[in-house]
C-alpha cells in the first residue's frame, strides 16, 4: 500500500508542509493540489515589484520528489473514506494538510473594484493602473498602501480611502501610524480617513468616481478594494470540520484540526487562537504541519513578524504595540528613518522600524525575553522621545 500525504494549496504554507514531510521521509508519495495554473511563487512581490513591472516573483521552494498538480481545485473532503474530491477526480490520503489560504474581501457597493491576491490579479491590476487617470484604493492597510505606492511610482494620482480615523493604529500604535500617514502625504498620496464608501458614480458604463457616505465624490477611473481577506474554506463546508465564525479552520498548537489525520496551516488556519496573515507565520506553520503529519510532535508558537515596502522605504513590525502598559518610545533620524519600541514591565514586546533593518534584526532576537526592555532602550538612545498621550 502506498502511503500518501496530500497537501491542498500550493503556496507558502503548502510548499513548506510538502517539503518538510518529504524530507522526513514518512510517506511514499507527497501530492500537492493547487488551484492556480502557475508553479508556486512568492506572494509578497505581487504588490511591490510585479505591480510596478520591475520584476517577476521568484519561485517558491524546490519540489523534487513531490507530485504537484497545478490548475486543480479541491471541491470537498470526505474524512470517513479519507478522500479529497477535486475537479479532476478523487485523491485518497493517509494524512492531509489544508493550506488554501485566503481570498480578498470584495466591495459589494462597487462590483468593478479590483482585488489583489494572485499573480493573475497583479498582472490585471498592473494593466488597469497603466491606463488609469485617477485611482481610488479602499482600505489603507499594508496592501492598500503598497498599491498606492505602486501608483505613485508610475506617476499616477491616487486617493486612499480609510474608514478608521487613523490607519494601522491598532497594529503600530498612534505615533507611528501618524508618521505613516505623513509618509503618504510626502509622496503625493491623498488619504481620506473616516471615509465610508457607499457606491460608485458611472458614465457610459464606466466608473468615474467613488461616493462616500458624507456625500463627497472622489474622482477615480480605477477602484481597488484592499479590505483584508477571508479564509478560503467554502470547499470544506460539507466535511464536518470545525471552523471559526469567519470560516478559519480551527487548529490546536500542533496544527491538528477537528478531523482525524487532517492538519491545517497558513492564512486558512486559526492556530491556538492566532491568525496568520504573513509569510513567515505561514511558512513556519506549514513546516510544523508537514513534520507533524510525518509523525513529529512539534508545537507552533506565534512569532509575529511583518514587513512592507512603501515609496522605496522598508517597514518592519515585530510583535505588537496594541494594549501595552509601558509607553512606546520612538527614535528618529534626520534621514526620516525611525525605530519605535513598546513593552510591558521589563519585556520588549513590540518593535517597528522604518528603514532600520539592522536594529530591528537585533531587537527581534530578544523580543519577549526578561530584561529585553533595557536592550530596547539602548537602541533608542541617545534621544528617546516619549510618544505623546
Ligand atoms: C499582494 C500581497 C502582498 C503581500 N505582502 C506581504 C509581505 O510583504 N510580507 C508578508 O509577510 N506577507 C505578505 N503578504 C501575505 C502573505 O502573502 C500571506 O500571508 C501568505 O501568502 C499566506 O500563505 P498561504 O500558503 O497560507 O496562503 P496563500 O498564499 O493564499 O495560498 C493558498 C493557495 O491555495 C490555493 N487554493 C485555494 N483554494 C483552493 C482549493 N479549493 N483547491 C486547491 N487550491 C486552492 C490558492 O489558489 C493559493 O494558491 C502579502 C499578500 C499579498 C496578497
Amino acid at each position: 500500500m502506498v502511503r500518501r500525504l496530500v497537501v491542498v494549496g500550493a503556496s507558502h504554507a503548502g510548499v513548506a508542509a510538502a517539503t518538510a514531510a518529504r524530507d522526513a521521509g514518512a510517506y511514499d508519495e507527497v501530492v500537492v493540489v493547487g488551484a492556480e495554473e502557475r508553479a508556486p511563487y512568492q506572494r509578497p512581490p505581487l504588490s511591490k515589484e510585479v505591480l510596478t513591472g520591475a520584476a517577476e516573483p521568484a519561485q517558491l521552494g524546490v519540489l523534487d520528489q513531490v507530485t504537484l498538480h497545478t490548475g486543480m481545485r479541491a471541491r470537498g473532503l470526505d474524512p470517513v473514506r479519507r478522500v479529497l474530491v477535486t475537479d479532476a477526480g478523487e485523491v485518497g490520503y493517509d494524512a492531509l494538510v489544508i493550506a488554501t489560504g485566503a481570498r480578498p474581501r470584495t466591495l459589494p457597493a462597487i462590483p468593478e473594484a479590483l482585488t489583489l491576491r494572485t499573480y493573475d490579479d497583479a498582472r490585471g491590476l498592473g494593466a488597469a493602473l497603466a491606463g488609469a487617470r485617477r485611482v481610488a484604493v479602499v482600505g489603507a492597510g499594508f496592501i492598500g498602501a503598497e498599491v498606492a505606492s505602486a501608483v505613485r511610482s508610475r506617476g499616477g494620482a491616487v486617493t486612499l480611502l480609510e474608514q478608521a480615523p487613523l490607519p494601522l493604529c491598532g497594529l503600530v500604535g498612534e505615533d507611528v501610524a501618524q508618521r505613516l500617514l505623513a509618509l503618504h502625504a510626502a509622496h503625493g498620496t491623498s488619504v481620506r480617513v473616516g471615509a465610508r464608501v457607499i457606491g460608485a458614480r458611472r458614465a457610459a458604463g464606466r466608473v468615474t468616481g467613488v461616493e462616500l457616505a458624507d456625500g463627497e465624490l472622489v474622482a477615480a477611473d480605477v477602484v481597488v478594494a484592499a479590505l483584508g481577506v477571508a479564509p478560503d474554506t467554502g470547499w470544506l463546508t460539507a466535511s464536518g470540520i470545525a471552523l471559526d465564525a469567519d470560516g478559519a479552520v480551527r487548529c490546536d498548537d500542533r496544527l491538528r484540526t477537528s478531523l482525524p489525520h487532517v492538519l491545517a496551516a497558513g492564512d486558512v488556519a486559526r492556530v491556538a487562537g492566532h491568525g496568520c496573515g504573513h509569510v513567515l507565520t505561514a511558512t513556519e506553520q506549514g513546516r510544523a504541519a508537514g513534520m507533524n503529519a510525518a509523525g513529529a510532535d512539534e508545537a507552533w508558537s506565534p512569532r509575529p513578524f511583518a514587513w512592507s515596502q512603501w515609496y522605496g522605504h522598508r517597514l518592519q513590525l515585530v510583535g505588537r504595540f496594541h494594549g501595552l502598559a509601558t509607553p512606546a518610545l520612538i527614535a528618529r533620524d534626520e534621514d526620516g528613518s525611525l525605530l519605535a519600541v513598546a513593552g510591558e514591565a521589563d519585556r520588549l514586546l513590540g518593535v517597528f522600524g522604518l528603514d532600520r533593518p539592522r536594529q530591528v534584526a537585533a531587537l527581534r532576537r530578544v523580543v519577549g525575553e526578561p530584561g529585553s526592555w533595557e536592550r530596547a532602550l539602548e537602541q533608542i538612545s541617545p534621544a528617546p522621545a516619549p510618544i505623546p498621550a
